[in-house]
């Protein structure tokens, strides 16, 4: 399949986009989170492309966009309290699992009595639901396992051939996808992300924590079950929790261990750090200055895609709070959960 690349796209072209989505086809776009890769959420052959195209299993289901809160009700069915989020929180990166209407096939919801639902604040993504007049299903546009899509150099990396069309956005606002909560039993947060846990608590002050957010690392053993890789670069990713002094010591004996070998080593860190680390890492690159979630969030995806010859990657293991939770969270996954505590 030969895709076609849109630079600064003009209403024509996001027409042309539009119709691509309603005839079954793949485009990939850009969102405040991360890039998407959309297709037509009513037609069951059209969203089976996505898992195709991203050699993503089957029973990982799908997040469905549309252009405004008001078409939510077509869908799902919202409880009041959706409603209070969204006067808050939408349009923007937050998802809420809702019981589905029966419009939304299986292949959507993977089988499942619920749905998905994003009413993205992107310009281009909300213009494109619009256009399109079906709820378009993304995921983020990355191969299954990758870390997602935040530029479109990443998004020609991972979907040429592949999506009929990429559309350019330039770099992901946010950089890491939105927070997902579930509304279809007691209020919980199953991803956090652009939408933090604090503010949510703002409008639902008991919501609860989900396992895959809560069964992070905290000096014990991880559930075997939490040991498989997602946002993955390469070469295996080691998160280090320990002080400052702690880690630039590990970082150099490793390091010197893995060059006995032949080996090269690669270090994720922030700018406070880049001076107190062994030269002899080869690759060395920072999430911002420590305090900076929001530069660590934009910044994460594109780093875990930029190591490219070292063997191994260390990294700091972030602080969990505001948007470092969802940080904390992609990276503690890069890692497959591989934690050594200093
Ligand atoms: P991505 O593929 O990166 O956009 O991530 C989509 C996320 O949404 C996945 O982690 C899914 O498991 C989650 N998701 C989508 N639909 C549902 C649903 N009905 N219930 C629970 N999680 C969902
Ligand atoms: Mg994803």
């Amino acid at each position: 399949m030969t895709t076609r690349v849109i630079h600064s796209p003009t209403e024509s072209d996001l027409k042309d986009a539009a119709e691509i989505i309603k005839v079954g086809g793949l485009v990939v776009f850009p969102t405040e989170t991360v890039y998407g890769l959309g297709a037509n959420a009513l037609d069951p052959d059209a969203a089976r492309r996505i898992y195709e195209a991203k050699g993503r299993p089957s029973d990982n289901p799908l997040i469905i966009h549309l252009p405004s809160v008001d078409e939510v009700k077509k869908y799902a069915c919202p409880p009041d309290i959706y409603f209070e989020l969204a006067k808050r929180f939408l349009p923007g990166p937050l998802t809420v699992v809702m019981p589905k209407k029966d419009v939304i096939p299986d292949t959507v919801s993977a089988g499942l009595p619920t749905v998905a639902v994003r009413v993205p604040s992107h310009p281009t993504a909300s213009r494109l639901c619009r256009l399109a007049a079906v709820p378009i299903a993304a995921p983020s546009a990355n191969l299954s396992g990758r870390p997602s899509v935040t530029t479109l150099k990443a998004a020609i990396e991972d979907m040429d051939g592949r999506a009929d069309m990429i559309i350019d956005g330039g770099e992901s606002d946010i950089g890491l996808e939105s927070t997902i909560i579930s509304l279809a039993g007691e209020p919980t947060l199953l991803r956090p992300g652009g939408i933090t846990l604090e503010q949510l608590r703002s409008v639902i002050p008991d919501i609860k924590i989900g396992g895959a957010v809560k069964e992070k690392y905290d000096g014990r053993a991880i559930a075997p079950g939490m040991k498989y890789r997602h946002y993955a670069p390469d070469m295996p990713v080691v998160l280090l929790d320990g002080s400052d002094e702690a880690f630039f010591a590990c970082v150099a004996e490793r390091c010197a261990a893995l060059a006995a070998e032949n080996k090269a080593c690669g270090v994720l860190c922030y700018d406070e750090d880049l001076p107190h680390i062994t030269p002899a890492v080869r690759e060395m690159l920072s999430l911002g200055p420590k305090s900076d979630e929001s530069a660590a969030a934009h910044r994460l995806f594109t780093l875990l895609r930029s190591f490219s010859g070292v063997d191994v990657v260390y990294g700091r293991l972030p602080k969990s709070e505001g948007l470092g939770l969802a940080v904390f969270n992609r990276l503690v996954k890069a890692a497959g959960f591989d934690i050594v505590k200093l």
